[in-house]
């Protein structure tokens, strides 16, 4: 139980006085195992269970204290980042004068722009992650690549270090399913609460609170937020397993998918006008049967415009299809459609002539047409 009401925190306290007078064996295993259960761990796992279960009592109770804190944390305000606390703040689940919003992102004037943008929202820009954490209740991450996630997390001033007994941390990035376990083995060992939460969606439903979580970890930290933060932030959140790196499978199967499906849409647009079909005319056919995906809706005719304006960077799709083929490596899955397409968005990340790594995945569209022999592709491509 991670959010107490006055009435709830008053019964418990006066349930730990008199049964520490009266009945303290009884109390400490009632206890015990009330804490413990707010992680991950078994509760005859936890460290401070093993060190002392009258100790487990205490900083049980001092967690309890620590989560009257409101305030919400927020590290990385990047494209996706920037619309999720956009909408913490105009659903009033921080930003309020009880409950502000801290955050913190590498490059600061993102901050700044941001709080500029809701001049009349308590919104507080913090000089560390490590600050950010210290200062809220529970405090969501979502950071890019794993490279970029490890040293916000490890860092002297990053967010472990401002991890103490009863913290809660939501990691929204996808990463490896080992990144998410590395982090929760870290918070959950400081008696800190984590959740994996990657989500489904892009810049725009970020925006517009329309995102997918797909979550696992602390059940209890997932309880808590998942009518609060992540309604405000989302449609729809599913929670697979209390065992971290659930979410992140989950959030790898899709978005492989997606990556596989807009490599073989543009092929197939390609190919269109390769043999002198109207690609426009072919997105409508294919937008009126059985296999139409709002993907394709969107991204076709910007495609064939050759507007790439980053909503999913490429190189992040192509993180992700890469995640997904080693995941599907070690589990032995066969992945070669994907793994035929994750070659492809390689190979258009590293383009230097392209230039492409930074522009919307839907940009391997260039990289299928510079692979093409057909005079629409020789055209397009030597157009540039
Ligand atoms: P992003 O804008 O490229 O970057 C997110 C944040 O990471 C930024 O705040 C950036 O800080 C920070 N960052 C990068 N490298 C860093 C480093 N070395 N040290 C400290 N901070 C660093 O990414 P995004 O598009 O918001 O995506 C965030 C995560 O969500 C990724 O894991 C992505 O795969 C996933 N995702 C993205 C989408 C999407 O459509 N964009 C959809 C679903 C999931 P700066 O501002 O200083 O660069």
């Amino acid at each position: 139980m991670i959010c107490f009401g006055k009435r709830t925190v008053l019964s418990f306290l006066l349930f730990e006085f008199v049964s520490g007078l009266l009945l303290l064996p009884v109390a400490e295993d009632t206890t015990t195992l009330r804490f413990a259960q707010s992680s991950s761990l078994s509760f005859r796992d936890r460290p401070f269970y093993r060190r002392s279960s009258r100790l487990a009592t205490i900083q049980g109770q001092r967690t309890i204290l620590k989560m009257s804190n409101d305030a919400v944390g927020f590290i990385g305000i990047g494209i996706m980042g920037e619309g999720m606390v956009g909408r913490l703040v105009s659903e009033d689940i921080a930003g309020t004068p009880d409950k502000p919003l801290i955050i913190w992102n590498r490059t600061r004037q993102k901050c700044v722009d941001f709080k500029d943008k809701f001049p009349d929202k308590n919104v507080e820009i913090k000089e560390t992650a490590k600050e950010v954490v210290e200062s809220c209740e529970i405090s969501y991450c979502m950071l890019s690549t794993p490279e970029a996630s490890k040293a916000v997390f490890e860092s002297k001033d990053g967010v472990l270090a401002g991890v103490t007994e009863g913290k809660a941390i939501v990691d929204c990035a996808t990463l490896a399913e080992s990144d998410m376990k590395r982090m929760n083995d870290a918070v959950t060992e400081k008696g800190g609460y984590f959740l994996e939460a990657p989500v489904s969606g892009s810049k725009v439903p970020a925006l517009t609170g329309q995102l997918i979580f797909l979550c696992a970890g602390s059940k209890e930290l997932f309880d808590k937020i998942e009518n609060n933060g992540l309604k405000a932030m989302g449609k729809a959140s599913h929670f697979f397993n209390t065992e971290v790196g659930f979410g992140t499978r989950a959030k790898l199967v899709v978005n492989s998918l997606m990556g596989t499906m807009v490599a073989a849409f543009g092929e197939g647009l390609a190919l269109s006008e390769n043999v002198g079909l109207d690609p426009m005319k072919i997105i409508e056919v294919i937008g009126s049967g059985a296999i139409q995906s709002p993907v394709f809706g969107l991204k076709g005719p910007k495609m064939i415009a050759k507007d790439h304006a980053a909503n999913f960077p490429l190189k992040h799709a192509h993180k992700d299809m890469k995640l997904a083929s080693d995941m599907a490596k070690s589990f032995g899955a066969e992945f070669s459609v994907n793994d035929k397409a994750e070659e492809l968005f390689r190979k258009a990340r590293e383009d230097k002539e392209l230039n492409v790594a930074d522009e919307d995945f839907s940009a391997v569209y260039e990289r299928i047409h510079k692979e093409s022999k057909g005079e629409s592709s020789k055209k397009r491509t030597n157009s540039d």
